[in-house]
């Protein structure tokens, strides 16, 4: 077999289960882009099958300790104990992540169930290389009605490969329903092909109702609503009065429709959140929870400085909206702005604004997008529910 031999100071050595390319000491046997290889520490000791991609600066992602090659038997384990995982951990079973990348041994596969549709994205070029195996797994252990492939996140350039969408298998049904914090969600078949991610954000399913539960009797604020999972779970769950703001105009009517059919009613801003807290700064509005959840402004850590000032900027403006005793649920979707940094840029802002707030709860991607311990980049979405200490 081929391989790579890192050197003395290399991540895979303390855990990590990545290894970039300036930390390969010696390449052998020649191995071509999506291959499996070993790698070996210095003294050709076995540290596991990896796969392998020259042309991404994460040159092999390990996916076992031991010798393991990637057959058709090796996916449906691996897609099988992902499932079971998951029905352990109580995850809800028809609307979830089913495989999380490396997290579940698996690096560069996600799939996505949304009842009887499965979205399937493959991000690295030896995932991508395999795909007829995939689907013939997904096939076999989860047996959806369709399989559809979304392939056109930006991180699959950086491997090499070219965007693509498509339906792998069967037809997707017309319309599907989902109950989300009791509010009925509806899809149908372009969500898949157009929606954010894979059509929803799934890590945040568990926090709408985890916010929702303090909304009775609430003014809420949901910046950055996308379909308007948290405004919409507010409102169902007692919020008296809801505002949601979100960029992109098909989003924006969709949280219209949804809150018609559900018979909730909601205001809908299609606009630039920092515009509309600028506005309502102005106009001396206030609220009683407001939502935080901006795209992630940084992808490297170069960028982290500029997305630090646009986000230090969103989280004065929320603290001077917000009543005494008000919420704001603060998150970030990206590993380079951690739950400390985030807790930074909060002290930051209320240090600007005179006003002190309590850390009431932590929040976290839902169970089903699990966190390896030994890999920090798996644990990228972080938030904090902050409440306004009263009268100070
Ligand atoms: N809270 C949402 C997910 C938010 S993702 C949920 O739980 O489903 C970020 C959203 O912000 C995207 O829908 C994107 O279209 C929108 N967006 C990005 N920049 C924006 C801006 N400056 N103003 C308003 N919306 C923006």
């Amino acid at each position: 077999m081929s391989g790579i031999i890192v050197k003395p100071r290399a991540g895979i050595l303390r855990g990590h289960d990545w290894v970039y390319s300036n930390e390969i000491l010696k390449t052998f046997g020649n191995p071509s882009p999506g291959d499996v290889i070993s790698v070996r520490d210095g003294r050709n000791r076995l540290l596991g099958s990896a796969i392998y991609n020259p042309r991404s600066i994460i040159v092999a992602r390990r996916f076992s300790r031991q010798r393991q090659i990637l057959d058709a038997d090796f996916f449906r384990r691996r897609i099988a104990l992902a499932e079971s995982e998951r029905n352990h951990w109580g995850v809800r079973s028809d609307l979830r992540r089913i495989v999380h990348s490396d997290a579940d041994g698996l690096p560069g596969v996600i799939l996505d169930r949304y009842g009887s549709v499965i979205v399937l994205q493959t991000l690295t070029a030896a995932m991508d290389a395999r795909l007829d195996m995939l689907t013939e797994a997904v096939r076999e252990v989860l047996a959806p009605d369709a399989l559809i492939e979304r392939n056109e996140a930006p991180v699959r350039k950086a491997e090499g490969l070219a965007p693509r969408t498509g339906v792998l298998f069967g037809t997707p049904a017309q319309e599907l329903a989902f109950d989300i914090a009791g509010v009925t969600h509806r899809l149908n078949p372009k969500t898949f092909f157009e929606g954010h991610k894979t059509g929803l954000y799934l890590d945040q399913l568990e926090n709408y109702e985890k916010i929702a539960f303090h909304a009775p009797g609430r003014r809420v604020l949901d910046c950055f609503s996308y379909r308007g999972g948290f405004g919409l779970a507010c409102l169902n769950a007692g919020a008296v009065f809801a505002r949601c703001v979100e960029s992109s105009e098909n989003a924006a009517d969709i949280i219209t429709e949804t809150a018609r059919s559900n018979g909730l009613t909601v205001e809908v801003e299609c606009a630039n959140v920092f515009d509309i807290l600028k506005r309502e700064t102005r106009a001396g509005a206030t609220y009683d929870l407001i939502v935080l959840d901006p795209p992630s402004f940084t992808k490297t850590r170069e960028e982290r400085r500029d997305a630090l000032r646009g986000f230090k900027e969103l989280h004065i403006r929320a603290f001077q909206l917000l009543t005494p005793g008000g919420l704001l649920a603060s998150f970030s979707c990206s590993h380079h702005v951690s739950e400390g940094l985030l807790l930074d840029t909060a002290r930051e802002a209320l240090l600007d604004v005179k006003r002190s707030a309590r850390v009431v709860q932590r929040l976290f991607q839902g169970r089903d997008h699990p966190i390896l311990a030994l890999v920090p980049e798996t644990a990228y979405l972080s938030g904090l529910l902050f409440e306004m200490m009263p009268g100070r």
